[in-house]
């Protein structure tokens, strides 16, 4: 069980079966055979902080931490798991700024499923209002804002809560539906060439024969509080929603835990339609942010969190309303490959323990580091300067692939440019913004840019999902062509023009290491 911490209101939505409740991975069980049954379950766990036991820092926002002041709202990990029988899939939607690669395997290790039947997707909702998970933001640049205690609990929750609905499945149905929306008011592209992803795909899950089960709340804490997705008789057991765009509404004045829009979103959808709500972010590198005015704390933020989550809600139940398909769910499939990049980015070498926190050093061939060295290569960084190539640290990351029926999601390790995902060099998804600002000083140079087809093409599925910060976070994914970084320890000066993001990427090689994957894995 989870641990009953007092301070943690622990709790998740769980469909009661009216059947015996089966674990996906029963001997024996196979209803799905031949694909054609498929079985749900989804709830949600708090892991809000607790601010008397526990020291956070906000995270996001450049290299100063933000120490928390209270909380504004519940953060969540949400979770769906799926299964044809033979397989299952659970896929994770955490309120976290992200989370590395280890912090995933912990908590693959504590659910304990085998490799070859189930695959645990985990995807961060990219939250700049929630604690520091990845050690970068606390109290002075290059200290951990990290609350070990906070993170211990936020991947133990999400472990039992898979564990738990992995008894709950019940026969479902698939309802999907995708398509672009306006980005206006909604997002917009922060650096050019001006691409907004402007998909938004949905995937609602319905039990099978309503009259067989009742959704319940199971309160696992001291101090229980109700969720109004808890409505009894629900159909909805969950609905997965898919769209492009940072979850920064608040800026970086903002003191308080909010989920931010996904939290207004997630909690639309529950409301209205009972269930959990799933939801993921795309391809948000590049950078999709909030369409408001400007980021900023304070009851406007909030407004304006709620206006964009809310707005996004209904056009994804408009969609299934008007045109959610019903689809076969079955067969579940999943695939993922461990792929190595280099370290190349000089800021993360400076602070290579920051990296180690959540990632193994390895030389290229895949071979551990000795533990002195990530204490020694930043400090022959630092002397001897640039650190050769064949010196670069590498670290291990994941690509995946999971299907279901027709919805096929593409994991990401991390803020991938929205280009690379559907193009737009033309100026297609430029929605009326110029594709390049005519005050740009260094101007990406579009001759160079890649050309089609793009990973979205190449998906095929109507409702293909490119999903970003997911088993991992390695910063932003930016194309080859564009990618100009000042070669100083320290990245500074900055170059001209919109080359933020450099500074936020593990380096330039991991792109097409990635990309290559990617062809591979959809190949199959
Ligand atoms: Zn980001």
């Amino acid at each position: 069980m989870i641990p009953l911490s007092a301070s943690l209101s622990v709790f998740w939505l769980t469909a009661v079966l009216g059947v015996a409740p089966r674990s996906a991975f029963a001997a024996g069980d196979s209803p799905g055979r031949g694909g054609a049954k498929l079985y749900a379950a989804a709830g949600k766990v708090d892991i809000t902080p607790d601010l008397e036991r526990e020291t956070i820092w906000l995270a996001g926002y450049g290299a100063a931490g933000r120490r928390a002041r209270g909380i504004h709202d519940p953060l969540y990990a949400r979770a769906l798991v799926v299964s044809d029988g033979r397989k299952s899939v659970a896929l994770v939607g955490v309120d976290s700024i992200g989370l590395f690669r280890e912090d995933v395997l912990a908590i693959r290790r504590a659910i304990g499923w085998d490799e070859g039947s189930g695959y645990v997707f985990i995807a961060a909702t990219h939250d700049h209002s929630a604690p520091d998970t990845l050690g970068l933001w606390g109290r002075f640049p290059g200290v951990s804002g990290v609350d070990r205690r906070y993170r211990r609990r936020m991947l133990d929750s999400i472990a039992h809560l898979v564990k738990d609905l992995t008894e709950s499945l019940q026969e479902a149905e698939l309802e999907a539906a995708g398509g672009p929306i306006d980005p206006a008011g909604l997002s917009r592209d922060a650096r050019d060439p001006v691409v907004i992803d402007p998909e938004l795909q949905t995937a609602r899950f319905l039990r099978r024969d309503p009259a067989a089960g009742r959704a319940r709340a199971v309160l696992h804490s001291r101090s229980p509080w109700r969720h109004n997705g808890a409505r009894g008789r629900a159909r909805v057991i969950a609905t997965l929603v898919r769209w492009s765009c940072h979850s920064e509404v608040l800026g970086r004045d903002n003191l308080l835990v909010t989920a931010d829009y996904p939290g207004e979103l997630c909690r639309e959808i529950e409301g209205r339609t009972g269930g959990a709500c799933l939801f993921l972010n795309g391809a948000i590198g590049g950078l999709l942010t909030p369409d408001v005015d400007e980021l900023g704390a304070g009851a406007k933020g909030f407004e304006e969190a709620k206006r964009i989550g809310q707005a996004v809600a209904r056009r994804a139940l408009a969609m299934l309303h008007h045109d959610g398909a019903r689809v076969n769910g079955g067969p579940v499939r999943f695939d993922s490959r461990v792929v190595r990049v280099p370290v190349e980015n000089s800021r993360y070498l400076l602070f290579l323990n920051s990296l180690v926190f959540g990632h193994r050093l390895l030389t290229e061939d895949g071979v551990p580091l000795p533990f002195w060295k990530r204490w020694w290569l930043p400090i022959r960084h630092l002397a001897v300067f640039p650190l050769p190539a064949s010196l670069h640290p590498w670290v291990e990351t994941e690509v995946s692939r999971v299907r279901f029926g027709p919805v096929d999601i593409l994991g990401v390790p991390g803020e991938l440019f929205p280009e690379l995902a559907i193009g737009g060099y033309d100026g297609r998804y430029r929605f009326g913004h110029p594709l390049v600002r005519p005050t740009n000083s260094q101007p990406p140079d579009l001759s160079r840019a890649p050309r089609s087809p793009y990973l979205r093409e190449r998906m095929r599925s109507k409702y293909g999902m490119v999903v970003g910060l997911a088993n991992d976070e390695l910063g932003y994914i930016i194309p080859s062509y564009d990618f100009i970084a000042t070669p100083t320890r320290s990245m500074l000066p900055k170059p001209k023009g919109h080359h933020y993001e450099e500074t936020n990427s593990i380096g330039p090689s991991a792109t097409a290491i990635l990309l290559k994957a990617y062809e591979e894995l959809l190949k199959r």
